[in-house]
């Protein structure tokens, strides 16, 4: 079947058409600048080339609309027509407790969702418009929710409970969540595979490393930690989030600068992580890399503490689940970024790990870059997170 996957930010729209029958994207593009002057559509059909076309987007519908006439465009459409669209897959960052799977759309899963959204209001309202204009476009078709805290739901409740006031959890559900975790199901699912292992039998850490990033542990093929928390700020350091500090430090700034608390979080989520270390110079790896290799101190004190912080969440891990099998790579700077990996792997001769030096120069490849003889194996799978919500998204309607 024809699966659309959507992912609806405030002003941009994510798709990929995917033919879940042979896992092949059929088609993919990015609305950008929805309900802003200057709105446009870039979409690439397999084997074409990408077309980008400035059209006036006052709303999400408006954005469904233009994807869907690109899907069935008779020279960069990849469809006859709508008929041929069988489900829509939309990603969907919050569940909150209430969704543990992925589940079909139906108005009960709408006011769930709805409901959980003051966890995360800059992403929920969004997505619930995405599914409202597909909902309005393509009706009778079968849509599907999936959520990227999902996975983490099995954390256990040591693991999720903050050292807070025990009502808080009870009256708001203040608790750590976890993000990406369609990413961290989909890899440690990939590497039982690749290990021909059942993933149950396994202790597995994801390094889910891009511009936002999270590490997971997942033993007994469950989720049992996660570094992302009530929001997707806490744990790493992250391209421009500041990942784990004191929460003290809010308050302070907020005195110092004269700026409100809510301003102060604005900067520890856009202006902080690598970007901020750096001195503002970039949140990429590559501009930092370069940088550092320069001799600018800064962007390599950042990439320092990054990479830090990464093996001290592998460590945590480790004791977390009693042992380690293998820790896994993904994402931007876990799956291209050789430096960045060899950094991490550096603090972790105490699991037995080795670095092959040669295999860690491949990039964006499933590869394995310890040694032979290394006790604990490090990989690097690429992550796929449209593909994991078009499988989730057959496997409910299909
Ligand atoms: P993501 O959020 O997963 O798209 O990851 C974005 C990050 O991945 C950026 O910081 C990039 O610098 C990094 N990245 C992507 N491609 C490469 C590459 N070929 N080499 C090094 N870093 C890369």
């Amino acid at each position: 079947m024809n699966i659309l996957v959507i992912n609806c930010g405030s002003s941009s729209l994510k798709y990929q058409l995917i033919d879940s029958a042979n896992e092949k994207v059929l088609a993919k593009g990015l609305c950008e600048r929805i309900g802003i002057d200057g709105s446009c559509i870039s979409h690439t059909p397999a084997g074409g080339s990408k077309v980008k076309e400035e059209i006036p987007m006052p709303d999400h519908v408006a954005a469904v609309n233009a994807v869907i006439s690109k899907l069935t465009d008779a020279t960069v459409g990849v469809v006859k027509s709508l008929e041929e669209i069988d489900a829509v897959g939309h990603r969907i960052v919050h569940g909150g407790e209430k969704f543990a799977t992925s589940v079909v759309i139906d108005d009960e899963v709408i006011a769930a969702i709805e409901e959980v959204s003051d966890l995360a209001p800059l992403h929920n309202p969004a997505n619930l418009i995405g599914i409202r204009s597909c909902q309005k476009l393509m009706p009778g078709v079968p849509q599907v929710a999936v959520f990227d805290t999902a996975f983490h739901q099995t954390m256990p409740k040591k693991a999720y409970l903050y050292g807070l006031p025990y009502e808080y959890y009870e009256k708001y559900k203040v608790r750590r969540y976890g993000f990406h975790g369609t990413s961290h199901d989909y890899v440690s699912n990939r590497i039982a595979e690749i290990f021909g292992q059942k993933r149950e039998d396994m202790k597995i850490i994801v390094c889910h490393l891009g511009n936002g990033a999270s590490v997971s542990a997942v033993d007994g093929g469950k989720c049992v930690d996660t570094s992302m928390g009530l929001t997707p700020l806490e744990g790493l350091i992250m391209g421009t989030r500041s990942g784990d500090m004191d929460p003290a430090i809010i308050g302070f700034l907020a005195q110092k600068e004269g700026k409100s608390a809510e301003e102060i979080i604005n900067i520890c989520n856009k202006k902080s992580g690598v970007l901020g270390l750096s001195g503002g110079l970039s949140s990429d790896f590559r501009d930092l890399g370069n940088a550092a290799e320069e001799g600018n101190e800064m962007a390599a004190t950042a990439l320092e503490a990054w990479s830090y912080r990464v093996a001290k969440y592998i460590g945590a891990y480790v004791a977390a689940m009693n042992g380690v099998d293998v820790i896994v790579f993904t994402a931007g700077v876990g799956e291209n970024n050789v430096t960045a990996r060899a950094q991490v792997m550096g603090y972790l001769g105490y699991l037995g790990v080795t670095m092959n030096e040669d295999a860690n120069t491949i990039r964006g490849e499933e590869v394995e870059i310890s040694t032979e003889d290394s006790t604990t194996k490090v990989w690097v799978v690429p992550t796929d997170e449209e593909m994991a919500i078009a499988r989730a998204t057959e496997s409910l309607v299909g």
